[in-house]
């Protein structure tokens, strides 16, 4: 299944994608409490099962037809910050070491920093960049993992039990910012510096999560263009690892790394600006698309 988060007459409904359409469960009096995407997540597989088969019979007044306009993140505002993996894709840790002058070296462990909650910004929606801030706002293509229940020290066998779904995140990245305050989490935190979505694939229904194709453009030039295949810590891994020290819990949002052909890292380096589009496609899932657009 796919879903969305709707924005019904200023409410952030989560909905079922269907062809062109969207069907709002929560406009269906047997489903009142479904009126997030959280309380979506929260309800659990028996839910997500129910409504499967309730969308082909689900009433008229409950469908409304996919407007990008009213598309909001899937998440609009996570419990917690976003969980990055850095560094997860070797190519890209080369290219990284590499435009710095330092020598590579692939992580034996995951590389964990956060985006603040703010960050969070829709799928089709402009990204403002402030000049005063940053002059070096970068791209970063990833896939995210949605986390469908707490999880605590789990197996690595078990871990993808506990996935809810899937979605795309655009990892913005203030270079500027992130290499002069030394920890990221500044630079990676910028207001609407992660837009997400434009839907969650349930995890049934993507299966593998470590064959799908990530791709970016600007300016409908391609950027980057990989598969979680080249993921040196795959997302069982990852949601293994993080369980060991901390809880995870329902609607938890980890990015899994970003693969080679950021913009720092090319020769000569390339920023987003004013005026361009950025987009982020992993496959299974869609494509975010977000104007750059000055403060
Ligand atoms: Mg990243």
């Amino acid at each position: 299944m796919r879903l969305c988060t709707y924005n019904l007459d200023g409410k952030q409904l989560p909905a079922i994608v269907q062809n062109e359409t969207v069907i709002i469960p929560s406009l269906d009096p047997r489903f009142p409490g479904l009126d997030s995407m959280q309380s979506l997540i929260d309800a659990g597989p028996e839910m997500l099962a129910t409504l499967a088969e309730w969308t082909s019979v689900a009433p008229d007044d409950c469908i409304r037809v996919y407007d990008q306009s009213l598309i909001c993140a899937p998440i609009p505002v996570p419990r917690q910050n976003i969980i990055c993996l850095g560094w997860n894709y070797a190519e890209h840790a080369i290219e990284s070491a590499q435009s710095r002058q330092r020598d590579v070296k692939l992580p034996e462990h995951p590389i964990v920093f956060t985006k603040a909650v703010g960050s969070v910004n829709g799928p089709y929606d402009n990204v403002i960049c402030d000049s005063a801030v940053t002059s070096e706002l970068d791209w970063e293509v990833e896939l995210a993992i949605i986390i469908g229940r707490k999880a605590r020290k789990l197996s690595r066998e078990n871990a993808l039990e506990y996935v809810f779904g899937y979605t795309v995140i655009n990892d913005l990245s203030a270079r500027d910012l992130q290499f002069r305050h030394k920890q990221y989490f500044i630079g990676k935190s910028l207001d609407g510096a992660c837009p997400m979505g434009p839907v969650i694939t349930t995890a049934d229904e993507i299966g593998d999560p470590q064959n799908l194709q990530l791709r970016s453009w600007v300016n409908g030039v391609l950027k980057q263009d990989s598969s979680t295949y080249f993921q040196i810590f795959d997302c069982a891994e990852i949601i293994h690892s993080l369980s060991q020290s901390m809880t995870l819990y329902s609607g938890d949002i980890i990015a899994t790394g970003t693969p080679v052909g950021v913009g720092f890292a090319r020769q000569p380096p390339e920023f987003l600006a004013a005026g361009d589009l950025v987009e982020c496609e992993v496959s299974g899932i869609g494509r975010l698309k977000n104007r750059i657009t000055a403060a």
